[in-house]
């Protein structure tokens, strides 16, 4: 059976290597970038206990890869921009075992490397086409202008992320839900005098900071503030006075952290990415089970429990055992899909702070015992066996 796996990001690089050596499988990856493009690329992600029980379970090499080359994610706390505590919660509460704090340029590197004789680089999905049989014909768009070629697939999985291409020539676009969320992210880099370590959270009003320190001396920074009715991020939202204005408390000083990442804000605002909160609906396949989608390309979602990566690697190595064993397509979806919708479901819930509920009650609900039950299901329940 050949299978040809688009896009070499999360859940595409570990299908690959769940699927690499199985007898009777014959595995391209194609990966639009050139080689060593995203070597530097993006800010840090935290990723759930989930992602890492699912590698400890099905990758255990990936597993001691990913934990060597991170920071464990332990604590979660919660407070507003003046410092009052909100939440404080030890992961191992909830989880089975921490999480990580990494780099993105540096997740992409330890899922790639066991792969790499696999991947086509520089391979662009443009268009489909069909051969005799009735296999999917990918064309790639390579970085010389030309068009390739390499023959029809019993199996084209879309690991090819938010924009997926795979997706939108077999199943149309996605339409894009948006929340009305201006997001943001950025990474401080010699963050020596950063005044705090693990994962959290600051909240005036519904504006939202985020942030943590990732490994190499950095500081993952992201906010998150409502946009007005026309949904558009507006250029003086852009500035450093109006980002300082947003997470100063009304009453009393910034708490030190917060303080600290004001200033940071400031310096850096020009290497800010903005984007805008959105979703689309879950599409596990298309094209009559000839292509499957993984990761953002099935199922794109709120970052809010920081759930979207972590799907991706739990997608990658569960798909992976299915197919492994004969499956197809249609039990990937049996397996994934009741388990997207509980993430999906959970996610969701958990905006009402940045969608306008009252950060001080909706945060302490999370500190219950209904919403910490939500939160074991989420961290713990990654199946064993498929
Ligand atoms: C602001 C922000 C913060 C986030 N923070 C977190 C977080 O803390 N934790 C978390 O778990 N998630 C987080 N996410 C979500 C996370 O980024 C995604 O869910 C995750 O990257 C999805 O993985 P993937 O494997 O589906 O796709 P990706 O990792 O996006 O990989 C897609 C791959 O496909 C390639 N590709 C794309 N198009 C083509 C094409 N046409 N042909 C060939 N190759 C192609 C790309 O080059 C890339 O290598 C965040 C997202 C945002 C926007």
């Amino acid at each position: 059976m050949r299978i040809g796996i688009i896009g070499s990001g999360v859940a595409g690089s570990l299908l690959a290597e769940g699927l690499l050596g199985t007898p009777g499988l014959d595995v391209s990856v194609f990966e639009r970038a050139a080689a060593g493009e995203h070597a530097e690329a993006g800010t840090g992600l935290n990723l759930g206990p989930n992602a890492l029980k699912a590698l400890r379970l099905h990758n255990p090499a990936r597993h001691a890869a990913l934990r060597e080359a991170s920071l464990p994610w332990r604590r979660w706390i919660v407070e507003l921009c003046d410092g009052t505590p909100l939440l404080d919660l030890d992961m191992l509460e909830v989880a089975d075992e921490p999480g990580v704090r990494i780099r993105w340029s540096e997740l992409y590197r330890l899922l790639r490397a066991p792969i790499a004789p696999a991947i086509r680089q520089g391979h662009a999905l443009e268009a489909l086409e069909e051969d005799a049989a009735g296999r999917l014909v990918p064309v790639f768009r390579t970085p010389d202008g030309a068009l390739a070629r390499h023959g029809g697939f019993d199996l084209l999985v879309g690991g090819d992320g938010r924009y997926s291409r795979l997706r939108a020539l077999t199943a149309g676009e996605p339409p894009s839900v948006q929340l009305g969320v201006c997001i943001w992210r950025m990474l401080v880099e010699r963050a020596d005098t950063c005044p705090f370590d693990d994962y959290g959270q600051w909240f005036e009003g519904p504006n939202r900071l985020l942030a943590f320190q990732v490994p190499g001396n950095a500081t993952y920074v992201a906010g998150a503030f409502p946009l007005d009715g026309s949904g558009s991020i507006p250029a003086e939202a852009r500035t450093a006075a109006f980002q300082r204005a947003l997470f100063t408390p009304a009453h009393g000083a910034p708490s030190p952290a917060v303080a600290w990442m004001l200033d940071r804000i400031e310096a850096g605002i020009d290497s800010i990415h903005w984007a805008r909160m959105q979703e689309a609906p879950v599409l596990r396949h298309g094209a009559a089970g000839r292509a499957l989608f993984l990761g953002d390309a099935a199922q794109a979602m709120v970052p809010t429990l920081g759930q979207g990566a972590t799907q991706a690697v739990e997608d990658g190595v569960l798909a992976a055992a299915v197919l492994r064993t004969g499956g197809g397509a249609a039990e990937v979806a049996a397996l994934r899909d009741p388990r997207l919708d509980y993430v999906r479901g959970l996610s969701q819930e958990a905006s009402d702070t940045v969608l306008g509920t009252d950060p001080v009650s909706g945060t302490r609900k999370k500190g219950e015992a209904p919403f910490l039950e939500k939160l074991r299901r989420l961290y713990r329940d990654v199946p064993a066996a498929v």
